[in-house]
């Protein structure tokens, strides 16, 4: 019940959770800081956008302070959050802390390599926008270095790109790279106009888009196929250093040459998940996502709440909410009703998730939507999952900038944020091109491959947002 104070509510995260939470928090008796360890929110869904020259990162970033411009109860802090302590009722930032009333944390998810961290600097993920933009520089890069390369086997490794993991993410990403290369080779490259590029998307599993009906997988696959992608499953890799990736394909070890390795296997929780467990005694799950009950709170602390991807919510027996937007928008906006009703001593409904379907797009007219019973695949999925997009992209001018670079791509072919950036973008590809010993890598044997440190990575590795549908 109120107290004629304001309460303040600290919320860590601007991702789709937690700027959802803070938009519904409209009310003059809530003191609402936002804090976020960056100063945009990002539409993620539209990362391999930027990392394959689509869109610029700006068009998909939009700073918090301009979504709150307008909002007097809402501060937003640039912090990053490193601890909390539940009985003084702080959050602990690298500069100073922050008193609440009510915390929700929105921390989101990061890649993971299931024990295998030392594969990232090989094959990053996709993530935040320094992801893609790393990601859109080594597969420039990697066409720019194959037009020099006078050795063929070398070239083909330039022009080989490995994407691990076939959720919606991997998917994207390789009929993007498929897409890229289709737009640029032939027009602009001379010396390898006529290559085509090998994009090879291995699964763990032994399906890909496995939250999606067969027939709608099927028709990915061939969408892929058309874009120049081979899509391998039951393949559980083993090793990625520079210029190879080894896998497991039943007995059989195989090795596979690349220059540009791609990773979509898995996401689990922010450390700061595990950092709020131990302060509240609450647990985990194995993805480092905080168990939460059925109103998003943490047991024993009614005025802590952990929303979105860190959260782990069972919505119905057995079945996790998947980390996908929904979800996190949901909740945030569940969580702010909550708080308010608590304001005037009242008590929501219980907490529903409304399923609103899943969509994931494979280049050019390719998409494939599944809303309840209702399946779309091609040029009505197409429409469908660039009208969802739109819907959500943060701020006006945003997304008129990303149907007008969508509407040009579409008839041109072009793609203008085709930028090689970062000082060590050159030196990227010629120390990419050798060995951490500056042996020069060649197509190893399965052999070679199966020795050395090799540990596998579980089967069907595809998580959270890959494995859920969205
Ligand atoms: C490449 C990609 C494609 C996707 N495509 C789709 C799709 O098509 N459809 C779909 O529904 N979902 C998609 N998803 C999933 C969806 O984006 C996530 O489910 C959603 O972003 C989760 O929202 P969140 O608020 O929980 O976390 P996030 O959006 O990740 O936000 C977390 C925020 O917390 C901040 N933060 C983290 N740690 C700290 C700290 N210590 N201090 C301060 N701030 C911190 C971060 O900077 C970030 O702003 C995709 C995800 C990815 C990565």
């Amino acid at each position: 019940m109120s107290d004629g104070r304001v309460h303040r509510v600290v919320i860590v995260g601007g991702g789709f959770a937690g700027l959802r939470a803070a938009k519904s928090l409209r009310s003059p008796a809530v003191q609402v800081t936002l804090i976020d360890r960056r100063n945009h929110h990002v539409f993620q869904p539209l990362l391999y956008q930027v990392a394959t020259g689509l869109l610029s990162p700006a068009n998909i970033a939009t700073p918090l302070r301009t979504v709150f411009r307008r909002r007097r109860n809402v501060e937003v802090l640039l912090e990053e959050v490193v601890d909390f302590d539940l009985v003084g009722k702080l959050v602990r930032c690298r500069g100073r802390d922050f008193p609440y009333d009510t915390l929700v944390l929105a921390a989101g998810g990061r890649n993971h390599y299931f024990g295998r961290d030392d594969w990232e600097a090989v094959a990053p993920g996709l993530k935040s926008l320094e992801d893609a933009t790393t990601l859109r520089r080594r597969i420039l890069s990697a066409f720019e270095a194959a037009e020099l390369e006078d050795d063929p086997e070398a070239r083909e490794a330039w022009l080989t790109f490995v994407v691990i993991g076939a959720g919606p993410t991997g998917v994207e990403m390789a009929g993007a790279i498929g897409e890229l290369a289709r737009s640029i080779l032939p027009r602009e490259f001379r010396r390898i106009s006529a290559a085509r590029p090998r994009i090879l998307l291995l699964e763990g599993g032994e399906d890909i888009l496995s939250s999606f009906a067969v027939e709608l997988t099927r028709a990915a696959v061939e969408s892929l196929a058309r874009l120049g992608a081979t899509v391998r499953t039951g393949c559980v890799v083993t090793e990625v250093r520079p210029g190879l990736v080894a896998f497991r394909r039943g007995e059989a070890i195989e090795a596979v040459a690349a220059r540009t390795v791609v990773w979509a296997a898995g996401v689990k929780g922010s450390p700061l998940g595990s950092v709020l467990a131990l302060a509240a005694g609450s647990e985990v799950d194995p993805s480092g996502r905080v168990k939460v009950l059925a109103d998003f709170s943490l047991p024993g602390h009614p005025d802590v709440f952990v929303i979105g991807d860190l959260a782990a919510y069972e919505a119905t027996a057995g079945r996790p909410l998947p980390g996908v937007a929904q979800p996190a928008l949901q909740a945030g906006a569940y969580v702010a009703r909550l708080i308010l009703a608590r304001r005037r001593g009242r008590t929501p409904p219980a907490f529903r998730y409304d399923d609103r379907g899943s969509m994931a797009t494979i280049g050019r007219n390719a998409a494939i939507a599944q809303v309840g019973r209702f399946r779309f695949s091609g040029f009505i999925a197409c429409g469908m999952w660039m009208f969802i997009h739109l819907l959500f992209i943060e701020q006006c001018h945003n997304r008129l900038l990303v149907l007008a670079q969508w509407l040009r791509s579409y008839f041109t072919g072009a793609r203008s944020a085709r930028l090689i950036e970062g000082a060590n973008g050159e030196g990227e590809v010629l120390l990419g091109s050798y060995g951490d010993d500056g042996v020069r890598i060649y197509p190893a044997s399965a052999s070679q491959a199966a020795s050395g440190r090799s540990r596998p990575v579980g089967a069907g590795a595809s998580t959270d947002e890959d494995g859920g549908p969205r």
